[in-house]
């Protein structure tokens, strides 16, 4: 391998000159911020770019899930999966909300809409699913369940920009949808997120709540937060956007290259292949089980005692943590598919410009 680390992820880039025109339009207009030109020009572009009505812009993926639950008064209880990013839950804590780990399936590593109607309690006002790795989650099932219970639906979507199913973006299940544009996420704004709005009026209390709760002038109506994009993120978002199809196409191409490569090592296991389907490629996940030579961690420390990074996503599970591992749905007996998960997994490096060559190699060395 070559003398440089080889991570999970290599943020995209595009060229360094296409930026200046967006800068040098800022510098001009000196609108730093609060929903500037290049803030309009984004929200716009994304919805006809995803296919979705309405979008509220964030600083950050997790200010948006804060402002998510916010914005529809969730309290009380929400029903969510532990094999995700800390975030998830964390934006429930600081609604002073009660999270409620349910189980994942093991073949999507989504939560299981069969076991959600277990934990339904008179306290319960919300699911709160993840389209993990960027697969859609069961939003059939689960809209039919959150209909019968009178539940609100807020799709973690930090893994799932364009995505889509049969009938056009995954962004548009559930009463709202919360993404990230982080550094590591397959469209970035360096920092970054979005809540995509069913409606004019979500929209507009979302834009409210993420500007300190402002109405006009000299009115505050809520305890909002300070969740605003800047012009800066936005002007690199407008430039990501005229690149984010070449990078998936990239991502894409890395995908089949790993199945092929890997297909047939005995205990190794590609999941969810997108096949026809309009994916993103976001993550490269592969499970490692009993059957193969050595072990999770064993594989995991050999590749990078060749200079390549990959990460465990998602061990430990949140339900883990010391701030949740108290709860009564943290204990191991409700998440057994979950545990597994967490001890099988290994994201491998998927980004554009990951040379074939190694992938190759990183492919040689787990069958060797
Ligand atoms: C990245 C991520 C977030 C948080 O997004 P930030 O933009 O980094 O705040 C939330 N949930 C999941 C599942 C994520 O992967």
């Amino acid at each position: 391998m070559g003398d440089k680390p080889i991570y999970v992820t290599q943020p995209y880039l595009p060229p360094l000159e296409e930026f200046m025109p967006y800068l040098e339009q800022i510098w001009a207009s000196k609108i730093l911020t609060n929903s500037g030109p290049m803030h309009q020009q984004l929200e716009q572009a994304l919805c006809d770019y995803l296919g979705v009505e309405h979008i509220s812009l964030f600083n950050n993926g997790t200010i948006a899930l804060l402002t998510a639950l916010q914005a529809l008064r969730i309290t009380g209880e929400v029903i969510t999966t532990p094999y995700s990013f800390v975030a998830t839950t964390h934006s429930l804590l600081w609604n002073g909300i009660k999270p409620v780990f349910v189980d994942i399936d093991s073949r999507t590593l989504n939560l299981d809409p069969a076991k959600i109607e277990a934990a339904i309690t008179p306290q319960t006002t919300a699911i709160m699913p993840v389209h993990c790795y960027g697969h859609p989650c069961e939003v059939e099932a689960i809209q039919k369940i959150a209909d019968n219970y009178n539940l609100r639906v807020i799709y973690d979507a930090a893994h799932a920009f364009g995505v889509q199913d049969d009938n056009g973006s995954i962004l548009r299940h559930g009463d709202l949808s919360v993404l990230s544009f982080h550094a590591t996420k397959v469209f970035n704004t360096f920092e970054g997120g979005a809540i995509i709005c069913p409606d004019e009026k979500t929209k507009i209390r979302i834009d409210q709540l993420k500007n300190f709760g402002h109405v006009g002038e000299t009115n505050v109506v809520a305890p909002g937060i300070n969740g605003k994009m800047s012009e800066f993120n936005a002007a690199l978002g407008l430039l990501q956007l005229k690149h984010v199809d070449y990078a998936i196409d990239c991502r894409k191409e890395i995908d089949s290259r790993y199945r092929e490569l890997l297909a047939g090592i005995k205990g190794i296991h590609c999941l969810n292949d997108a096949g026809e389907k309009r994916a993103n490629y976001a993550y490269f996940p592969i499970l490692v089980d009993e059957n193969y030579s050595i072990t999770r961690d064993g594989l995991y420390q050999k590749l990078k005692d060749h200079g390549i990074h990959p990460r465990r996503y998602f061990y430990p599970l949140i339900s883990g943590f010391s701030m949740y591992r108290g709860l009564p749905s943290a204990q191991h007996g409700n998440l057994v598919a979950a545990a597994v998960a967490a001890c099988q997994v290994l994201c491998l490096p998927i980004y554009p410009g990951l040379a074939t060559s190694l992938i190759e190699e990183i492919a040689c060395l787990i069958k060797a």
